[in-house]
C-alpha cells in the first residue's frame, strides 16, 4: 500500500499546530552584527500585530515529513492502479512537468506586450492546430478551465448562434447515459434538458430521437463513445436529424482517448466537442487543481468563440509551415480581440497555459504514430479486462467495449455485497475503485477505463483481486463486508464527512 507509515508508528498524523514546540525553528539566522531596531520603530502603529500570531513552531524535518506523509495519505497515480471510469486516470509523463517548469513559461507575466511573448503564444498556436488535426474541428478555444466549462461554453455558443439566426429554442437533448455536467451545464445556460432513454443495445434510440427532436431544440448533446464505453456508431445518421431539425449537435468528448488518433468526430457531422486536456492529455486531474477543457467548433460557428484569439498576422501567413506549424519570428502572433458575435472572455488571460503546455509537450513527445498507439491500447487494455471479469459479473451492455466498460454488481447484490463494498474492498488489494453508480442506466455499476499507460501485469492483477472478490462473495461474503483494513480511515458516513468535516487523524 501506498500509505504506510512504518508499522511501529503511530498512522495517526497529528496536526502541524499539535507538533509544535516553544523555540522550535526551521532555520535561524546569525547574529547581526549592525544595531538593531525594534519593529515599533520602523511601520505604522496601525500595522502592528497586536497578537501573537498563532503559528506552529517547529523544525524544517518536522514540516517536511508532516506534509510527505500527509501527501502519502492520498490514493495516486504515481503509486498505484486508479482504473477510475470516464475519468482516464493514465499515468502522467514528467517530461511534461519539465517543460512547464521552464523559466520561460513560469516567469512570463500575461500582461506582458506580446512582442515578448512569441513563443508562449506559438505553443498556444501550435497546440490549437494540433487539437483541430486530432478532431477535425475548424478552430478551438484553449480558454475553458475543465469539461463542464466547456460545456457551459459550448452552450453559450449554441445560445448566440441561435440568437443571430432569430431563433428561439428552449430544449437541449440529452441521452440518460449522460455525465452529470451535462444536463446541468444545459440547465445552467437557461434551457430545459430532456432525456432521451437509450435502447436494449445502450445506444441513442435513434427513432425517438426523430419522434422528439423538434424546432423547439437547440441541440443534442452526446457522448462519444458513450459512457457505457460504447460507440455510437449511428453518429452520422444522428448528427443528420439534427441538423435537419436546424439543430446543433455538441459532442462530449471526455472519452476521446478511444478515438485519437483513429476517428475524428468533425468528420462524423458534430458541431462543438470538448476535450479534457487532464483525460485524454495527460496533465494533471483534480486535487482543486487547474484543469483545461478547450472546445473546437466547424467553421458556421467560429465567430462566436471566447476572445482573445491567437492569430498569425495574414501577411506573415505565408510563413506557416506546409504541416500548419509556423516557424518562430519577432511579432507573428498576435491577440484579436475584434470579434463582434463572440460570447466574450470565459476565463482570464488564455485559459490554464500551464497545462496547455503539459499536453503540448505530451503531443509532441507521442507524435502522429503514438497519439494513435495510446488509442488502441486504451481500447485493447479495457478489452482485455473486460474480457477476464466477464464470468464473474454482468456485463449488460455490448460484446466489446471502447476505453472502458460497465459491470454490474447485481448478482453480488443478491448475495448482500454491494458496488460499493466491492469498490472499499478493491482498496485493500492496492487498487483504487472504478467509478461506481454511475452511469445510471446500470443497477450496481461498476465503470472500469484501464487506460494505455498500465502493463499487462497491472491488469492481472486487478483482474485476479476482482476475480478473488466475486469468489468470495460466492463462498464467503463476510469477508467483502466492513473493509477497506488496511487504509488510514476505514469507511466514513460520506454524507456527514462532507458535511462536518473532521479534520484531525483519529485512531480507529
Ligand atoms: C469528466 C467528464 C466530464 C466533465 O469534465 P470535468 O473536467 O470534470 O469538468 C464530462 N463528461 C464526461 C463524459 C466526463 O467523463
Amino acid at each position: 500500500m501506498s500509505f504506510k507509515h512504518g508499522d511501529s508508528m503511530n498512522p495517526i498524523e497529528p496536526l502541524i499546530f499539535e507538533k509544535s514546540s516553544p523555540g522550535r525553528r526551521g532555520f535561524t539566522f546569525p547574529a547581526c552584527d549592525v544595531s538593531e531596531k525594534p519593529v515599533m520603530n520602523l511601520l505604522p502603529q496601525n500595522m502592528l500585530r497586536t497578537q501573537e500570531t498563532k503559528l506552529p513552531e517547529v523544525s524544517e524535518v518536522d514540516v517536511v515529513r508532516h506534509f510527505t506523509r500527509i501527501s502519502q495519505l492520498n490514493f495516486c497515480v504515481d503509486t498505484n492502479f486508479y482504473p477510475l471510469g470516464s475519468c482516464t486516470m493514465k499515468y502522467n509523463p514528467k517530461v511534461n512537468e519539465d517543460a512547464a517548469r521552464m523559466e520561460g513559461f513560469t516567469k512570463l507575466h500575461p500582461y506582458q506586450p506580446v512582442g515578448q511573448c512569441q513563443g508562449a503564444l506559438k505553443l498556444l498556436y501550435d497546440f490549437e492546430q494540433m487539437l483541430k488535426d486530432i478532431s477535425g474541428m475548424s478552430a478551438f478555444t484553449l480558454q475553458p478551465a475543465a469539461g463542464a466549462h466547456g460545456e457551459l461554453t459550448g452552450m453559450l455558443i449554441i445560445r448566440a448562434y441561435m440568437e443571430k439566426k432569430g431563433e428561439t429554442r428552449h430544449k437541449i437533448m440529452v441521452p440518460d447515459s449522460a455525465h452529470g455536467t451535462n444536463p446541468a451545464s444545459a440547465a445552467l445556460c437557461g434551457y430545459e434538458v430532456e432525456a432521451i432513454p437509450s435502447n436494449a443495445e445502450g445506444l441513442v434510440d435513434i427513432k425517438k430521437l426523430k419522434d422528439s427532436f423538434t424546432r423547439d431544440t437547440a441541440a443534442l448533446m452526446i457522448t462519444n463513445p458513450n459512457t457505457l464505453g460504447l460507440f455510437e456508431k449511428d453518429i452520422v445518421e444522428i448528427c443528420t436529424i439534427v441538423h435537419d431539425a436546424g439543430g446543433l449537435v455538441y459532442c462530449d468528448g471526455a472519452n476521446m482517448n478511444a478515438l485519437m488518433g483513429i476517428a475524428r468526430p468533425g468528420d462524423m457531422g458534430v458541431d462543438i466537442l470538448h476535450l479534457n486536456l487532464h483525460k485524454t492529455f495527460s496533465t494533471p486531474h483534480g486535487g482543486g487543481g487547474p484543469g483545461a477543457g478547450p472546445i473546437g467548433v466547424t467553421e458556421e460557428l467560429r465567430p462566436f468563440l471566447p476572445v482573445p484569439r491567437i492569430e498569425v498576422s495574414a501577411a506573415e501567413k505565408t510563413m506557416v509551415g506546409e504541416n500548419g506549424r509556423s516557424p518562430l519570428c519577432s511579432d507573428l502572433f498576435h491577440l484579436k480581440y475584434n470579434y463582434p458575435d463572440s460570447i466574450g472572455r470565459v476565463r482570464a488571460f488564455y485559459g490554464h497555459a500551464g497545462m496547455i503546455i503539459r499536453a503540448y509537450t505530451y503531443l509532441l513527445s507521442l507524435g502522429k504514430e503514438g497519439v494513435c498507439k495510446a488509442g488502441e491500447y486504451a481500447v485493447l487494455n479495457a478489452n482485455y479486462l473486460r474480457h477476464k471479469l466477464k464470468e464473474y459479473y454482468d456485463i449488460p451492455y455490448g460484446k466489446t467495449c471502447m476505453h472502458e466498460f460497465v459491470i454490474s454488481a447485481k448478482r453480488q447484490k443478491g448475495k448482500g455485497v454491494s458496488a460499493l463494498d466491492i469498490a472499499k474492498k478493491l482498496l485493500d488489494y492496492g487498487f483504487h475503485a472504478p467509478t461506481i453508480y454511475f452511469p445510471l442506466i446500470v443497477e450496481e455499476s461498476m465503470m472500469i477505463e484501464p487506460t494505455e499507460t498500465e502493463s499487462r501485469e497491472t491488469l492481472d492483477a486487478f483482474a485476479d483481486a476482482m476475480i478473488r472478490i466475486a469468489t468470495d462473495i460466492e463462498q464467503r461474503p463476510e469477508v467483502v463486508h466492513n473493509t477497506p483494513q488496511t487504509t488510514p480511515i476505514g469507511r466514513p458516513d460520506e454524507v456527514r464527512a462532507a458535511r462536518e468535516p473532521k479534520l484531525r487523524w483519529e485512531k480507529r
